[in-house]
């Protein structure tokens, strides 16, 4: 073993389609190539989304691809007190604050100080609830945020193993952002970082749709003195109308009878087209193609 941990981490929102499988399996190689563990971690914490017994379809989808956990797998929902823990360090360090504001209030701050919301993406929080600026007021909080800093130090770079240089200035980008929910949710940025660095997780091997969470992740880490993981964001599949393919807009799910033709096309999605006669010779082979994608040193000396 090399120390290399990576993971993949569906949220248990209906079957794996075809883009699901594409990061999953680049997660599963990438560990693979470097001779590492390879964890599953189902995150359900966003309960309102989940659809009840998802997970075991997901887990059996994958073990058709031939994708089988190092170890147990973890569910999200199980961990809350880890979530609360690092809430707890946070608030001491002065780094989260409760809020007590609505959307409507928000919009409506905004609106007086002319930020309009942009078109995909949350509405940056003014600070109303910060400290500094009178904190709750006497009001219930709702949610917890993060403060983020403003200026140079807001500035969040890190080097994408895909993507290459990135940067987002995290005060412009989203400002002050939600660890815990109004509805009483742990927030997916506060969980993710959390786990993976309490399941020691090395490297994150993901879509590229989440590419624009990361900086959020990072300020976590830093914030919670925990080691920073490599990035890598993989590309998406595209659906027939050029939008990426979710659930949400309708993708179908994998259908695992036929595990080869799965694999091929999550393969050919990754840049190598693979025909095999097995799950386990594709695989083998599919490992080999992505050592020359990423260019790691072969797993065994020829
Ligand atoms: N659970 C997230 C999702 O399914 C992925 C989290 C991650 O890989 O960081 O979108």
């Amino acid at each position: 073993m090399t120390g290399y941990i990576g993971r993949f981490a569906p949220s248990p929102t209906g079957p794996l389609h075809a883009g699901s499988l594409v990061a999953a399996l680049a997660s599963w190689l990438d560990a693979r190539a470097h001779q590492g563990i390879w964890l599953v971690r189902i995150e359900d914490i966003d309960t309102p989304r989940c659809v009840p017994g998802a997970d075991g379809v997901i887990l059996r989808q994958l073990a058709a691809c031939g994708l089988h956990p190092d170890q147990p797998v973890v569910y999200q929902s199980e961990r809350s007190a880890l979530y609360q823990s690092a809430l707890n360090q946070l608030l001491a360090q002065g780094d989260a604050y409760p809020c007590a504001c609505t959307r409507a209030e928000i919009a409506q701050a905004n609106q007086a100080r002319g930020i309009t919301k942009p078109r995909h993406g949350d509405m940056l929080y003014p600070g109303t609830c910060r400290p500094e600026n009178g904190g709750l007021m006497g009001r219930p909080p709702r949610a917890y945020r993060m403060r983020v800093p403003s200026g140079p130090e807001a500035r969040i770079d890190w080097v994408d193993d895909c993507l290459g240089p990135q940067t987002q200035q995290l005060d412009t980008a989203v400002g002050d952002f939600v660890i815990k929910r109004a509805d009483g949710l742990w927030a997916y940025q506060l969980a993710v970082v959390v786990d993976d660095a309490q399941q020691g997780v090395t490297h994150i091997v993901r879509g590229e749709d989440l590419a624009d969470n990361t900086p959020r992740q990072i300020w976590l880490q830093r914030r919670l003195g925990l080691p920073p993981p490599h990035y890598r964001h993989t590309p998406l599949v595209l659906g027939p109308n050029g939008e990426k393919l979710s659930k949400q807009n309708g993708a179908m799910p994998l259908d695992v009878s036929q595990p080869l033709a799965c694999l091929r096309a999550a393969g050919q999605a990754l840049g190598f087209d693979i025909v095999a006669d097995s799950v386990p010779a594709w695989l083998e082979r599919a490992i080999f193609e992505w050592q020359k994608i990423r260019s790691v040193p072969p797993a065994f000396p020829p």
